[in-house]
C-alpha cells in the first residue's frame, strides 16, 4: 500500500528511501506527472548522478528495474528533470510537475546481430522492443521495462493522483519532442494510463 505523507512517499507504513539532492528549487503545486528513462543501467548510478551537484539534474523519484523506489525531492518542491519544455500552453514544466526517472537503457544499437546499450552492454533479444518512436520514422531497438517496474510506477502514480491535483501522465518526449526521446516506445503508455484511470 502506497500513499503520500508530508510530500514523501510511504510504502507499507514506512518512508521509501529518501536521498535528498541539492538539485531542487522552491515550492510547486504539481499538475502533471512526467515520465523519463535514465539512459543508464542501474538505479544506484542514477541516484548517484542525480544527487551530485555537478549534474544540475534531479527527479522526485527513481524507480529501478526491480521496482525499488528512491525519493530524491519532496513532491511539493521543484525537481530539475524537464529542462526546456512546453505542454498545454505552459513553459518550464519543472514548475508544474512531478518527475519520475525509470531505470532503462533507452535506445539500443544493433551490431553484428547483438543489441547493445550506449555503454556497449549486451541486451538479450527478449529484453528488446523494436518500434518506431512517435516522433521518428525509423524502427529502432529499445530496452523493455520489466513488469515489476511498471507495476511499481503504477502504484506510485495512484498515490500521487490521490494526493495532488494532477491531470495527466505525459512523457519527456511529449513536452520536449525535438530534444528528448524518453520514456520512448518501449514504455507501455496506453496500458499504463488504463492501469491508473481505467478505460475512458
Ligand atoms: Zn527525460
Amino acid at each position: 500500500m502506497m500513499y503520500i505523507d508530508k510530500h514523501h512517499l510511504m510504502q507499507d507504513g514506512h518512508n521509501v528511501d529518501f536521498l535528498p539532492t541539492p538539485n531542487m528549487g522552491g515550492t510547486i503545486t504539481p499538475q502533471y506527472l512526467v515520465l523519463h528513462y535514465t539512459a543508464g543501467g542501474s538505479a544506484a548510478g542514477a541516484v548517484s548522478w542525480l544527487t551530485s551537484a555537478q549534474s544540475k539534474a534531479s527527479a522526485h523519484l527513481v524507480i529501478g528495474r526491480d521496482g525499488k523506489i528512491t525519493q530524491l525531492v519532496p513532491f511539493n518542491r521543484c525537481a530539475w528533470h524537464a529542462g526546456k519544455s512546453r505542454w498545454n500552453g505552459f513553459d518550464n514544466l519543472n514548475e508544474l510537475s512531478i518527475g519520475i526517472e525509470l531505470v532503462n537503457a533507452g535506445m539500443l544499437t544493433l551490431k553484428n546481430g547483438d543489441w547493445r546499450t550506449p555503454s556497449q552492454t549486451l541486451v538479450a533479444d527478449d529484453d528488446v522492443v523494436v518500434a518506431v518512436h512517435k516522433n521518428d520514422t525509423v524502427e529502432r531497438g529499445w530496452q523493455k521495462y520489466p513488469e515489476a517496474q511498471v507495476l511499481a510506477c503504477a502504484a506510485v502514480a495512484r498515490a500521487l493522483f490521490a494526493e495532488y491535483p494532477l491531470s495527466e501522465i505525459i512523457g519527456h518526449d511529449d513536452i520536449a519532442p525535438f530534444r528528448k526521446i524518453d520514456p520512448g516506445p518501449a514504455w507501455p503508455m496506453d496500458e499504463f494510463r488504463t492501469l491508473i484511470f481505467g478505460k475512458r
